[in-house]
C-alpha cells in the first residue's frame, strides 16, 4: 500500500510540473497545452493519476479492514498505481522536452524515483503471476 501510495504521490508531482510548464511555455503561437498531441497527454496523465489514487484509496481502506483477505487489492493498487507512474512521468517528460531531462531537475528526480517502484516490493511481473493464480483458483 506504501509504494502504491508513493506512486500516486510521484506522478501527481510530475503532472503538476508537466502543466506549469505547458501553460507558460509558448511555440508556434500558441500555448504549449494546446498544441499537437500535449493536450491529449495532459489529459491521459490525469486520467491515469486519478484511477490509480482511486484503486489506491479503496484498497488502504479494505486493507486496513483486513489486510489478509484484501492482498489481491492492495497488489493490485501497487501494480496499476507504480505502472500509472512510469506512464505519467514519461508522458511528462515528452511534453517537457528538453526542459524534462535537465540533471538535478525536478523532473529528472521524478523519472528516476518512478522507475524502481515497477521492481521493488514485488516487480509487476511477479504480483500480476500472483493474481493469476487466486484468480484461477477461485472461478467456478
Ligand atoms: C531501489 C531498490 C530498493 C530495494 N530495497 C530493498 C529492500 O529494502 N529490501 C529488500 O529485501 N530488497 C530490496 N530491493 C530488491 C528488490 O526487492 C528486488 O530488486 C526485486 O525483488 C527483484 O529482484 P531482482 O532484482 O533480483 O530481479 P530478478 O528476481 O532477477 O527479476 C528480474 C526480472 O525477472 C522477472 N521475474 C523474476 N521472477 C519472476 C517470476 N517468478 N515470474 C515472472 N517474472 C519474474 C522480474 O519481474 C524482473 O522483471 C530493492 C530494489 C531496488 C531497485
Amino acid at each position: 500500500m506504501s509504494v502504491a501510495g508513493a506512486a500516486v504521490g510521484v506522478a501527481q508531482a510530475a503532472l503538476d510540473e508537466a502543466v506549469a510548464h505547458a501553460k507558460t511555455r509558448e511555440g508556434f503561437g500558441v500555448s504549449l497545452a494546446r498544441l499537437g498531441s500535449v493536450p491529449e497527454h495532459l489529459a491521459s496523465c490525469w486520467t491515469d493519476i486519478e484511477m490509480a489514487r482511486s484503486l489506491t484509496y479503496r484498497a488502504a481502506a479494505a486493507s486496513a479492514r483486513d489486510a489478509r483477505a484484501n492482498l489481491h487489492l492492495s497488489s493490485m493498487a501497487k501494480v496499476g498505481a507504480t505502472e500509472a507512474a512510469a506512464r505519467v512521468v514519461d508522458r511528462s517528460v515528452q511534453i517537457m522536452g528538453r526542459f524534462g531531462l535537465v540533471r538535478g531537475g525536478k523532473l529528472e528526480r521524478l523519472y528516476r524515483e518512478a522507475r524502481p517502484m515497477r521492481i521493488y516490493e514485488g516487480s509487476t511481473e511477479v504480483i500480476f503471476d500472483s493474481l493469476a493464480k487466486q484468480l484461477v483458483k477461485e472461478a467456478h
